[in-house]
This record gives C-alpha cells, sequence and structure tokens, in this order.
C-alpha cells in the first residue's frame, strides 16, 4: 500500500494551498523520510468544512453502523501492523518492537470504542411534578479538533478518534509535525474501510496557524488535545471565545513509591517498563523513584543491573531498547537536568552519556540511575522525558506520599507493597489521575486515562471516554390527563 504524503480534506488527498511543504526527519540519521504539506489557517477552515458538511449525516448513522466502521478501521489497521510499526518507528525513533506494540493499543481503542457507541444511552427521570416525565438525551457534541503529539504517532489519534467516531462526531485531526505520517496512513485506512468522506480530515502543517484556525472557528465544538501544559493553556485561551469543550491530556510528572514490603525485583521489572519504554518520553513514565530507606539500596543494585542490560541503537534494528531521543532539544533538556542533578549533589551509578550509534545522529543516551534526588532540583520539579531515573529515600508512608504529591502535575503514579490495606490507603491519597499498584503499564482502552491539576482534565478510554463526546439534552414532557 502506498504511503500517503498529501493530507485529506473532504475525501480528497490534497497539498497545501501554497503548494508548500516540510520535511519528516528520522531522529536516528536525520534523513528525510518523506515531506508532507505546510498547511495553515485556510486550510484548516476548509477541513472544517468539510467535517461541518458531515455532521448531518454521520450523526444521523445508527450506532451500530458507526461502530462497525470504527471497528473495521483498528482490524485494518492490526492486518497493516508492519507498515504503521515502520512508520512510527521511522518517524519517532522508538524500537520496532515498542511499535508494534503500539499499533495494538491503539487499535485497541477504535476496537472498543466501536462495540461501546451502541451501547450509549440516555435515561427517563422520574420527576417531582405528577404530570411530568423527563428523558435524556446524549448527542454528539458536534465538529471535533484533535491535536495529538509525537510520541505515540497512533495511539494518541485513535483514543480520541474511537470515541468520537463513535459518539458521531466528524473530526479534524492536526498530527505533531515531527511525526504526521503515521496519521496519514490511519487515514489512508478510514478511506479504505469506508468512514464517510468528511468525517475524518487530517491537516499537517504549521502548529499555531492550524491551531488558531481550529480554535477561532465557532463550528469546533471541542477540542481534545495531547502534549504540553503550555500548549494546553494556550488553546483553552484561544477557545474562551467560543466557549469549546475541552479535553487537556498534558505533561506528567510520575512518582514511583516503593515500600519496605515490596517485591523488589517486581518493583524493578515494572519501573524498567515504565521508565525505559520510548526511551522514558511518555507522560506516564516515572520520573522519580523514592523507596523506603530499608530498601532504597537494594532496589537501586537491582536497577543498575537491568539498566546496564540495554540495549541503545537505532529502533529498526531488532532486540534494541533505547532508541533516539527526537530532537537536539529533548537531548538538550536530559542533559540540562542531569547536570543539575549533579550539581547539587545526585550520585550517577550508571549511564547518562551520550552513545554514539555508527550512521546516526548523536541523539543517543545511555539509560541512567542516580540517587540522592532532592527537591530543589530540576527533575524534581519538571518532566525530564528521557532515560534518567532518580532516586530518593523516604522513611514513612506519609512522608512518602507528601514527597509524591510535591509536584503540580497529577498525571500517573505507581506504588509497590504487598499490603492490601495500604494498597487501598496510599492510593486514595494519592493526588493523580492514575495509580499502578504493582503495576508499571497500567493504560489499557479499557481504562479511563487522564490527570489532575497542570496534567489536565478529561478521560480516554473506557466509557468515560464517550462522555467527552456527547453533550446531554433533556426533554421535559407535560403529560396530561386521559380524555
Ligand atoms: P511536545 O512537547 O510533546 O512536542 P507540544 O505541546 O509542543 O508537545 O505539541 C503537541 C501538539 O500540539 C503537536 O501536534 C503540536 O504541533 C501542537 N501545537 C503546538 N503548538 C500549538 C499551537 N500554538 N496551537 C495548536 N497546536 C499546537
Amino acid at each position: 500500500m502506498t504511503i500517503r504524503t498529501d493530507n485529506l480534506i473532504g475525501g480528497g488527498w490534497v497539498r497545501s494551498d501554497s503548494g508548500r511543504e516540510f520535511d519528516v526527519l528520522d531522529p536516528a540519521t536525520d534523513e528525510v523520510i518523506a515531506s508532507v504539506p505546510l498547511c495553515g489557517r485556510s486550510e484548516a477552515g476548509r477541513a472544517v468544512d468539510a467535517a461541518a458538511s458531515a455532521l448531518p449525516s454521520w450523526r444521523a448513522t445508527t450506532p451500530a453502523d458507526r461502530g462497525a466502521l470504527v471497528a473495521a478501521l483498528g482490524r485494518a489497521m492490526l492486518e497493516d501492523i508492519e507498515t504503521l510499526a515502520g512508520l512510527i518507528t521511522g518517524e519517532c525513533g522508538k524500537p520496532l518492537t515498542e511499535a508494534r506494540g503500539e499499533v495494538g493499543y491503539a487499535a485497541g481503542f477504535l476496537e472498543w470504542a466501536g462495540a461501546e457507541g451502541p451501547r450509549v444511552m440516555g435515561e427517563v427521570i422520574l420527576a417531582s411534578a405528577s404530570d411530568r416525565r423527563i428523558v435524556t438525551l446524549r448527542q454528539p457534541v458536534g465538529v471535533c479538533a484533535l491535536i495529538t503529539p509525537w510520541n505515540f504517532p497512533a495511539a494518541m489519534i485513535t483514543r480520541k478518534l474511537g470515541p468520537a467516531l463513535a459518539c458521531g462526531c466528524p473530526v479534524v485531526i492536526k498530527p505533531a509535525e515531527l511525526a504526521p505520517l503515521t496519521a496519514l496512513h490511519i487515514a489512508s485506512l478510514a478511506e479504505r474501510v469506508g468512514i464517510p468522506a468528511g468525517v475524518m480530515n487530517v491537516i499537517t502543517g504549521d502548529a499555531a496557524e492550524i491551531g488558531g484556525g481550529l480554535t477561532g472557528d465557532a463550528r469546533v465544538r471541542k477540542i481534545s488535545f495531547t502534549g504540553s501544559t503550555e500548549v494546553g493553556r494556550l488553546l483553552m485561551r484561544e477557545s474562551a471565545a467560543t466557549l469549546k469543550r475541552l479535553s487537556l491530556e498534558l505533561g506528567g510528572h510520575a512518582p514511583a513509591l516503593v515500600f519496605e514490603d515490596a517485591d523488589l525485583d517486581l518493583a524493578a521489572d515494572q519501573i524498567m517498563v515504565s521508565k525505559f519504554r520510548n526511551a522514558g518520553q511518555t507522560c506516564i513514565c516515572i520520573n522519580r523513584v523514592l523507596a523506603h530507606e530499608s530498601v532504597h539500596d537494594a532496589l537501586a543494585e537491582r536497577l543498575v543491573e537491568r539498566v546496564r542490560a540495554l540495549k541503545v541503537g537505532r529502533g529498526s534494528e531488532e532486540g534494541v531498547e533505547i532508541g533516539p531521543l527526537i530532537s537536539d532539544r529533548g537531548v538538550e533538556k536530559v542533559e540540562r537536568h542531569l547536570a543539575d542533578a549533579r550539581a547539587s549533589g545526585a550520585a550517577v551509578l550508571v549511564g547518562g552519556g551520550r552513545v554514539a550509534v555508527p550512521g546516526c545522529a548523536d541523539r543517543f543516551i545511555e539509560a541512567c540511575v542516580l540517587t540522592g534526588l532532592t527537591p530543589g532540583m530540576l527533575m524534581w520539579r519538571e518532566e525530564t522525558f528521557g532515560p534518567v531515573l532518580g532516586l530518593a529515600s523516604f522513611s514513612d508512608e506519609a512522608q512518602a506520599i507528601e514527597m509524591a504529591n510535591d509536584t503540580d502535575y497529577g498525571l500517573a503514579s505507581y506504588l509497590f507493597t504487598r499490603d492490601l490495606s495500604r494498597s487501598w490507603r496510599v492510593s486514595e491519597a494519592l493526588d493523580f489521575g492514575i495509580v499502578g499498584v504493582n503495576d508499571g503499564a497500567p493504560s489499557t482502552p479499557q481504562a479511563p486515562f487522564g490527570g489532575i491539576k497542570q496534567s489536565g482534565f478529561g478521560r480516554e478510554g473506557g466509557h468515560h471516554a464517550m462522555d467527552e463526546y456527547l453533550d446531554v439534552k433533556y426533554v421535559s414532557m407535560r403529560v396530561g390527563d386521559e380524555g
């Protein structure tokens, strides 16, 4: 199947109005993989025109028929897993096995939403007046704009796209400039499975121009965004004039609490899964490990042993576990965090340097474990977004919770213990939208993923995701007496 490098607007594959393009680079080598349209405000307007025109018929399509199309797109992605995984690794650098895993995960959101669409229901509410009946309807919010990041170029789209389409909302997708090819391929699969023209539009290009076009258009009733807290705030401000609904999945800063009764091998394995997936470039990956003082050293030893075994290299090479960072800016941030931690007294136990990979750009960082993390450090405050794991110790449960909650972010958190009561107590006390108990990979299409505080609001996945794309309307009926 050919790889699309043009944009999908209203069922037509188009270039930008100006004919201008931008290059998509392989972050491992800086090779140009493809060039895609550099669109802006006018193309965004036309994509909204197309979605708005598609709204009446898509809204009127039965939930069963919409759900079947959404599920068919998920199956088409699985059938084309190698192409998609190759594109993901090519444009975002992650190891091929992880890219294949992402395709399965991404397709899962479509399967789930496709099945959930026909289960959207209203209610009959008992009114206080005997001559009244009240029913609620749940109806699609309308045209939705989906703005997604580069780190999961397939899954961040499908977990918005699945519920939006299943609920009856046409969409305009703006994928990240760094990784637009996966999005365009998903759009070509959508066309192949028969998702009607205008229901799914994808435009690439200037983020601020397209973003401004989407937020400024009153016909766009909802924006679902995954990305930085800074851009999330901007979109919220820009959406104020037209009072759009918003779902914002923003940055994270996950703590992992390892208690004295934890299974340390399990904790170390799960911390590795969480921390080093996509070279630490995920919003739910662990930024701080907080270990009880009695197990801190034993845990650090286990982590160092595991980190030493990680293979760094091009994501396309089988067996590689740590690929390149996405950009020089990403590398610079990780090194800044490392230098800051060292200068403030942290001890690096392993890694942290750059690794020269033959034929590649200088963007590979050795996975790193350091101890002596303290609240004054950048790593304590900001998302590092790289393969660096910092440890600190605590002496009791109350202190551990206080340290964990000492962040403006509130997306994911983790705890490791064998004590059931402690699992409950600490889960309830953590100020985060997601808690993994002895589980370093809690994300799944069935669960309501999302954050609190500066990590945003709204949920993606599970039945909660449907609420994000539905308005509640009630109808009050007066019922008269017979005759
Ligand atoms: P990251 O740091 O992960 O790249 P960003 O928040 O910069 O996160 O990007 C996430 C998404 O937001 C990308 O698709 C990007 O193009 C988009 N984006 C960035 N700036 C704007 C903007 N001003 N308006 C709309 N979208 C934007």
